[in-house]
């Protein structure tokens, strides 16, 4: 089985990417940010809560996610792999992953971290915002939030993975392709 983290900011390519990395590789593809988008949409209880987060541009308390991934790695037990897109985004998330894995008998292997830098970020959000329909994504204000959030909470991720050598940085700026290429390389050099 092979686990991998796809962990970058906001804006920094992971949900096209993981797209392309599904159809090639047949992993599991875990967005919190699409599950928790699709309880909103269903009006969940977990949803109406999630909502007040997002539209300020804040995490999701950790309970709720944690549980959320635990409930899609139970319903998937045949699963060749998982990739994980936006989760973890604090250490105590990442902390649970590993802890839910290693009941499972498995870890992640790789966490494949893209750089854009801040500018480029603010604009390409500002420019899915025009056609995406996310609410979060039409704001300055709340993508700089987003920004902000991530520095202060999801950056301790890459910190925590680091220390077992798991971090790989690939640069986020580029075409579509050449960036698919090079997680494709490191993915295919680890196995
Ligand atoms: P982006 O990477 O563009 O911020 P996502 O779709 O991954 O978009 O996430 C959108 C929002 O959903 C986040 O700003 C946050 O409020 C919430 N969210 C997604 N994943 C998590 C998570 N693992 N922990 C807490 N909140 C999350």
């Amino acid at each position: 089985m092979i686990n991998i983290i796809l962990f970058g900011p906001p804006g920094s390519g992971k949900g096209t990417q993981s797209e392309k990395l599904i159809e090639k590789y047949s992993f599991k593809h875990i967005s919190t940010g699409d599950l928790l988008r699709s309880e909103i949409a269903a009006k969940t209880a977990l949803g109406i809560e999630a909502k007040s987060f997002m539209d300020k541009g804040q995490l999701v308390p950790d309970e709720v996610v944690i549980g959320m991934i635990s409930s899609v790695l139970d319903a998937n037990p045949h699963a060749k792999g998982f990739l994980f897109d936006g989760f973890p985004r604090t250490k105590a998330q990442s902390e649970a992953l590993d802890k839910l894995l290693a009941n499972k008998h498995t870890e992640i292997n790789i966490v494949l971290a893209l750089h854009v830098n801040e500018d480029e970020l603010v604009k390409r959000l500002l420019n899915r915002g025009l056609t995406s329909g996310r609410s979060d994504d039409v704001n300055e204000e709340i993508i700089r939030a987003r920004i902000i959030e991530y520095e202060n909470k999801t950056m301790p991720v890459a910190d925590y993975y680091n220390q077992f050598n798991k971090v790989v940085t690939i640069k986020g700026e580029g075409t579509i392709e050449e960036i698919f290429s090079s997680l494709c390389k490191e993915i295919d050099k680890k196995f």
